[in-house]
């Protein structure tokens, strides 16, 4: 388990929350859910599978699917009486410039990374308005905020979800309900091995990734899940309609130290 003292509640910070990670079976949603459990909370992981490691629960829903979604959002507040805390991580990849793909494609896309989204967080905010420290996490990109070549459909439902995510903390002032995401960089998860795995040369691929961020290598899955725990608790508290870079230094620097 892990521990830190100077977290408030002795290192168990969500020591009695619940939280909801979609696409939490992996990646980045699971390296967040299996964080969030070590610091207390009750964890529900909403993935199109619903084997996940104890002691985290499976729920086996897809967020393009509104109705799969409500029941495991309502079987996720039964189970743990109530929710606190929503990660809306779900999402895929898509290839492409805009002459590249139809409009089918657009469409199915945008309902997994956007769309799913709204499902989830419109299904989970009745439990969530009657929490005494409730946020959404949502897990943006930096194709949100920057220009990567051939990547418009994927760039364009991120840069969607910031703007969402901004519009829905607005919303959700009144309430109490605070809203914010991350944007990655490269992350070393299964969906780039199966990138890296497609490439011609694995090894000459990866080593581009990693010289695409000034750091020089990919970002770990466990630092985003940092970084999304950090906006789910209670050192953020005033931090509400953001998003937060963890990308190597892909937003903020031009180039990579020597
Ligand atoms: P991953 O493929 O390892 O995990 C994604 C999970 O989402 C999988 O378990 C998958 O089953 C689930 N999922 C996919 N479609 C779903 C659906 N319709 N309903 C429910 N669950 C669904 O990927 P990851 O790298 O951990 O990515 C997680 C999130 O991070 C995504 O939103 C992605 O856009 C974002 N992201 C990833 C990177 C990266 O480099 N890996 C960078 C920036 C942003």
């Amino acid at each position: 388990m892990t521990q830190d003292p100077s977290a408030p509640d002795g290192g168990l910070p969500f020591a009695g929350l619940s939280a909801l990670v979609t696409g939490g079976a992996s990646g980045i949603g699971l390296a967040t859910a299996t964080l969030l459990a070590e610091r207390g909370a009750r964890v529900a992981c909403l993935d199109l599978t619903a084997e996940v490691p104890e002691p985290l629960l499976g729920l086996r829903a897809d967020v393009s699917d509104d109705a799969s979604v409500r029941a495991s959002v309502a079987t996720a507040a039964e189970a743990f009486g109530g929710l606190d805390i929503v990660v809306n991580n779900a999402g895929i990849g898509a290839a492409g410039t805009v002459e590249d793909n139809p409009d089918e494609e657009w469409h199915r896309v945008l309902d997994v990374n956007l769309l799913g989204v709204v499902r989830v967080t419109r299904a989970a905010l009745p439990h969530l308005r009657r929490s005494s420290a409730p946020a959404i996490v949502n897990t943006c990109s930096v194709a949100a905020t920057t220009g990567l070549p051939d990547r418009a459909l994927y760039s364009a439902t991120k840069g969607a979800l910031l703007a969402l995510t901004r519009a829905t903390a607005a919303d959700l002032l009144a309430d109490g309900v605070r809203v914010n995401c991350v944007n990655p960089g490269t992350v070393d998860t299964p969906w780039v091995g199966r990138l890296l795995s497609a490439a011609d040369d694995p090894a000459a691929e990866r080593a581009a990734l990693e010289a695409r961020q000034p750091t020089g290598r990919l970002v770990a899955a466990v630092e985003v899940a940092e970084a999304i725990a950090h906006l789910a608790g209670p050192w953020s508290s005033a931090v509400t309609g953001t998003a937060l870079p963890v990308d190597g230094g892909m937003h903020g620097l031009r180039t990579r130290p020597t």
